[in-house]
């Protein structure tokens, strides 16, 4: 037997889980509101571009009001209104949206894209009014007032207004237990959370509330490096400027804006917890991209706006979701040719940022094969050698996008004394000008302060040396001997009788250069690291459990943040 049919729906109950349980947290609903309003007034802006409205369209606003003694919070718009049909059709019917209709009749006629999407956010207004009203008139010619009363069952009432200007006013008549949203401050504040970069000025006593400008919305050729910095300092102030920047701009295969900045590194900051904030269309959704951006990105700061990240799944169903999987994969990808870009233009700068950023990127080099592939040809060691040619400077591709926008400007470090202090090399460059001398062995160093003296020793005997003495240096360089299956590394302090010393004819080992005797040179070594202070053993601290193996970036992570500077 075959039968087929609709799946009905009671309204009686499926209303109360809507308005409870559709949001986890109640304040969103202003944001729903708000984001209605803002879209009301971009349809009237399409509408009127289309030439089908022939009135003044005014300076677009929305309004909040507080009625203390009423109870009521009132979100005023000066938009395209609703007609009664447009009522019943888009209010009266939950889960029902006029989005996907306008964009596709007035396609192309607006910058600024509509918000709304699903047909649900207005029954959030639900979780805390016990009353929701719309007064409303329709832009059309000769359209009639209406007001929608619901007072939170499935029955409404509608009847014609005395409303005369074109618009919408929502009130809510607020629960008992949600008075919070009477006050003016919190409301602000919500605003500021959610709304602050919506393009419509909102305003709340004749003060308007919001930024509006979303910098990240822009063209970067419109982008000054003050603009960056300037929003940076917006976002987190009282913070040391950011290292660099990298303006993502996207269209396909998937939307994404955003402005991501690298910054100084502090360690009194959690960036683990991260500090990207994530928009959707300029609405605020969250300042946790944990699911979103790779882990080994997470101490950037910055914005991201995607239409293209499901908003309504939950957080943990986001991690297996192959768009967002895409998206981290393209954010890694444009911050490894940003890293690139710099490297290629601008060596100074890269050397100087690479002191903060270094860790980072080993660490992501550790953790993400992709990302490894594409930049483990730019990661540089600290180095003995006097000068370094920049052999594979040409051959450094950055690929370009005309949809990606780059921002190719800096700001310029406060060490430049670091740059031409000592030189830094890639691994690939250091085993070229070594080759015959050092037959494929890398000599490393793991804390110039105790190791100076073996340092000096192999510098004396025209070995070059890498300084591997960050904390992630560890880890390092197992994976660089993992990578690199016939290279030999050596530290510099552990295998001097097969490196330095020699035998002489009578079958002695001594030190080539100087003649003196293996014990004497180890006593001199002995002799010049008592007279060294022993600043740390912190790599030696934390060598792995596993010294074959890299530990999980959980693990890592925090660890380098904690080790911070
Ligand atoms: P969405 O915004 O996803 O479309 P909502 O539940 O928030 O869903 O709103 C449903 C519909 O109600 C909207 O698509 C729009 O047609 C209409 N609407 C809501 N608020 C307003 C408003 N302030 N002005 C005009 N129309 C509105
Ligand atoms: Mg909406």
């Amino acid at each position: 037997m075959l039968e087929q049919g609709t799946i009905s729906i009671h309204t009686e109950n499926i209303f109360p889980i809507i308005k409870k349980s559709l949001y986890s947290d109640h304040q969103i609903f202003l944001r729903e509101l708000v984001s209605n309003a803002v879209d009301a007034i971009q349809k009237l802006n399409m509408v009127s571009r289309a030439g089908e409205y022939a009135g003044d369209i005014g300076e677009p606003e929305i309004q909040i009001a507080i009625d203390k003694d009423k109870k009521t919070l009132s979100i005023t718009d000066n938009g395209i209104g609703m007609t009664a049909e447009e009522v019943k059709k888009y209010i009266n019917q939950v889960a029902f949206s006029s989005a996907e209709e306008f964009i596709h009749k007035y396609q192309g006629k607006s910058d600024q894209p509509i918000i709304g999407h699903f047909g649900l956010g207005f029954y959030s207004s639900f979780m805390v009014a016990q009353k929701v009203e719309i007064d409303t008139l329709s832009y059309q010619e000769g359209a009639q007032a209406v007001h929608w009363s619901c007072d939170g069952s499935p029955q409404f009432t509608l009847e014609d207004s005395t409303r005369t200007t074109r618009g919408t006013t929502i009130t809510l008549t607020l629960q008992g237990e949600e008075e919070e949203f009477l006050e003016t401050a919190r409301i602000q504040n919500l605003v500021k959370t959610y709304c602050d970069f919506m393009p419509v000025p909102i305003k709340m006593d004749g003060e308007v509330l919001n930024r509006q400008k979303a910098p990240w919305r822009e063209s970067s050729n419109n982008l000054t490096q003050e603009d960056y910095l300037e929003f940076y300092r917006y976002l987190y102030p009282f913070q040391e400027e950011p290292l660099l920047w990298v303006h993502l701009n996207t269209d396909y295969p998937f939307i994404i804006n955003g402005i991501l900045y690298f910054p100084k590194m502090r360690p009194d900051v959690d960036v683990a917890k991260g500090q990207i904030k994530l928009f959707c269309n300029q609405v605020f959704v969250s300042d946790n991209c944990e699911e979103i951006i790779p882990q080994f990105l997470m101490p950037m700061r910055g914005v991201i706006d995607s239409t293209d990240i499901p908003l309504n799944v939950s957080r943990s169903a986001l991690q297996g979701d192959r768009t967002v999987k895409k998206i981290g994969d393209y954010i890694a990808k444009k911050v490894g040719d940003r890293l690139k870009e710099l490297y290629r233009d601008n060596r100074e700068q890269y050397i100087s940022a690479w002191k903060d950023l270094g860790t980072f990127v080993k660490f992501g080099v550790l953790n993400d094969e992709k990302f490894k592939k594409q930049i483990e040809d730019i990661i540089i060691f600290r180095t003995t050698a006097e000068k370094v040619e920049n052999s594979e400077t040409a051959s450094v591709q950055v690929q370009s996008n005309e949809d990606d926008a780059w921002q190719d400007v800096t700001p310029s470090s406060d060490s430049p004394a670091a740059t031409s202090g000592s030189p830094y090399t890639t691994l690939k460059e250091y085993l070229e000008r070594n080759k015959e001398r050092h037959e494929n062995r890398v000599f490393y160093c793991t804390d110039a302060a105790t190791q100076a003296t073996y340092v000096e020793l192999h510098k004396n005997q025209g070995l070059e040396v890498l300084f591997m003495d960050s904390f992630i240096d560890t880890h390092f360089i197992n994976f660089l001997e993992r990578e690199y299956q016939d290279v030999k590394f050596t530290r510099v302090d552990s295998d001097l009788d097969n490196t330095l010393l020699e035998q002489d004819k009578s079958g002695e080992i001594v030190d080539p250069k100087t003649n003196k005797t293996r014990s004497e040179v180890i006593k001199e070594l002995f002799e010049k690291s008592l007279n060294k202070p022993k600043v740390n053993i912190r790599t030696e601290a934390l060598k792995s459990e596993d010294p074959q193996g890299t530990p999980p970036a959980m693990v890592l992570l925090p660890e380098i943040l904690r080790r911070l500077r």
